[in-house]
């Protein structure tokens, strides 16, 4: 079957958010940019079905500007057999994603659409699930296990107190949870391969979509200052400012 994966790019995991002085979004200037973790884990699988025969072919998507081109290379690299850049400056919300997602799943016909269950920078847990919506076709979200079989595909989720199976009939959509697998790392000589294999570019425009935004952010602000904390002498005293300041015991 054919497997299309969405790859975001958003600030590195491991950068220390900035809060823009004017408060209209984070800091993104000069600022390492990497794949969205769920969405290394999105590569991953669909690189372990094509290496298992499960998968014959495997699809990367990204919708952004020109510098998701890096993203996409990354993902060719991991082992994604081609890509297509969405190539767009406005500011992408989950709904346009998930309407220009919903035209290339039309024009690939894949059988399997696999994301990240959220975007670390904006946190919406939104795409895949409208997605799944606008195509009317069945969603296996937070995937922590993935199970092929002949026509359908079963899927563990990550739910309150324990795991869930569901069973889909595909073609599907899922979503990655963390524990769904490791990442491999690109290799040299493929990342050098992936500088070969086809990467298409087209517009929204091109797909019939129109991805302006329908909500505007109106402000973003760092979480409070934590205040410093006191050293106690002793047990007693702690367990007295418990009582008295913190009110945390009777
Ligand atoms: P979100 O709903 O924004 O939290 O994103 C969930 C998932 O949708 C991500 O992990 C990606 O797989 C996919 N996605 C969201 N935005 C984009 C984008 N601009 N390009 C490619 N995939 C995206």
């Amino acid at each position: 079957m054919k497997v299309l994966v969405a790859v975001k790019r958003v600030v590195d995991f491991n950068v220390r958010i900035r809060v823009k002085a004017d408060k209209t979004g984070v800091e993104t200037a000069n600022v390492k940019m990497s794949m969205n973790p769920f969405d290394e884990i999105a590569v991953e699988e669909g690189v372990r079905m094509r290496e298992s025969g499960v998968a014959t072919e495997l699809v990367a998507v990204s919708m952004g500007s020109k510098a998701c081109q890096e993203t996409l290379r990354t993902a060719l690299a991991l082992g994604a057999d081609r890509a297509i850049l969405v190539e767009t400056d406005v500011e992408l919300q989950p709904l346009a994603v998930a309407k220009m997602l919903k035209v290339l799943v039309e024009r690939e016909k894949p059988e399997l659409v696999i994301l990240g269950k959220q975007a670390i920078d904006d946190d919406c847990n939104q795409t895949g699930q409208m997605l799944a919506a606008l195509l009317g076709w069945p969603q296996g979200t937070f995937a922590s296990k993935i199970t092929p079989g002949t026509g359908t595909i079963d899927v563990t989720r990550e739910i309150d107190g324990g795991l869930e199976t569901v069973g889909l009939k595909l073609p599907a959509v899922v979503t990655t949870d963390l524990r769904l697998n490791t990442p491999r790392y690109a290799s040299l000589p493929n990342i050098m391969k992936a500088k070969k294999k086809p990467l298409d570019v087209v517009t929204p425009e091109a797909l019939g979509v129109d991805p302006a935004p329908r909500l505007q952010t109106l402000k973003v602000e760092d979480p409070p200052k934590r205040k410093s904390g006191v050293k106690v002498a002793s047990v007693q005293e702690l367990v007295q400012k418990l009582r008295t300041e913190a009110k945390v015991l009777r």
